[in-house]
């Protein structure tokens, strides 16, 4: 089987054992299907802005035009650095996009993989984020209806906990063994009153199980950045992440806007 297309980031679903879509062109391709079987990606030197599609010699911020990663809503400041999130004052790059994605509800969450780690997200992101990150428990630790509180209550709770994935370790499959429930009533002590009231009485544990056969023992990133074809029995999926011969690792959300030939055999 061959496709062809500009990839973009893959799209989940939380079944008992995560299902994964790659999106190629115009097509939604399951990828689940071709674990065990020989994937090959083929480069083929041309990458597309994921907003404007034109295209561009580099990516910037994973998948845009210079011109849209400095003008585009969707690489505003506030999409890393949530905190200085200025919807709230009226001031935006686009106030139709702040609407819908700065002026609704978010989430702080706990997330573990090989480390434990605080994040934000919108809440109908949940638990798309936590998969995408790679995490194997989550639990939401408040509820706000901004995205700027929730910047603020995770910049605080940073000085406690991490906003990074170590993204060897996850892929490595070690789980770092916590009580997250434990963590979540620590976090919500840790908060001053004013942004404590958003602390959530909903304490479920999402647990997230990945499509991986066998986790490597060691990984190397691949990219299209430094070689054209990246190629291999795929073993697994996990995060992002496509995992080829239980060693090489592709993260396609990085290769955002690509134009990628992808053949499958037995
Ligand atoms: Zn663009």
């Amino acid at each position: 089987m061959k496709y062809q297309g500009n990839i973009k980031k893959m799209t989940c679903d939380l079944s008992d054992t995560v299902e994964y879509v790659l999106p190629i062109g115009g097509e939604r391709v399951s990828i689940n299907q071709f674990i065990d079987k020989k994937v090959s990606f083929n480069y083929l030197h041309q990458i597309n802005c994921i907003a404007c599609g034109k295209k561009t010699n580099k990516s910037f911020g994973q998948g845009f035009c210079y011109t849209c990663f400095t003008q585009a809503p969707e690489a505003s400041e506030c999409v890393l650095q949530p905190d200085k999130c200025q919807a709230h004052l009226g001031i935006s790059r686009d106030a139709e996009w702040a609407k819908q994605h700065c002026l609704v509800p978010h989430v702080v969450y706990l997330a573990v993989s090989s480390n434990i780690k605080i994040g934000i997200t919108r809440k109908t992101q949940v638990p798309t984020r936590w998969i995408d990150q790679g995490a194997s428990f989550a639990i939401i630790v408040a509820e706000t209806p901004n995205r700027h509180i929730a910047g603020t209550i995770e910049k605080f709770l940073m000085q406690h906990y991490t906003d990074k994935t170590s993204w060897q370790g996850m892929l490595k499959g070690n789980v770092m063994e916590t009580d997250l429930l434990a963590e979540k009533e620590k976090a919500c002590q840790y908060l001053p009153a004013e942004l404590k009231q958003y602390c959530t009485a909903d304490n479920k544990i999402t647990e997230i199980n990945f499509p991986v056969n066998q986790f490597p023992a060691k990984v190397k990133s691949a990219t299209f950045d430094k070689t054209d074809k990246v190629a291999g029995t795929l073993t697994g999926i996990k995060g992002q992440y496509l995992i080829l011969d239980n060693t090489n690792v592709l993260n396609i959300r990085r290769h955002n806007g690509y134009l990628i030939e992808m053949d499958v055999t037995d």
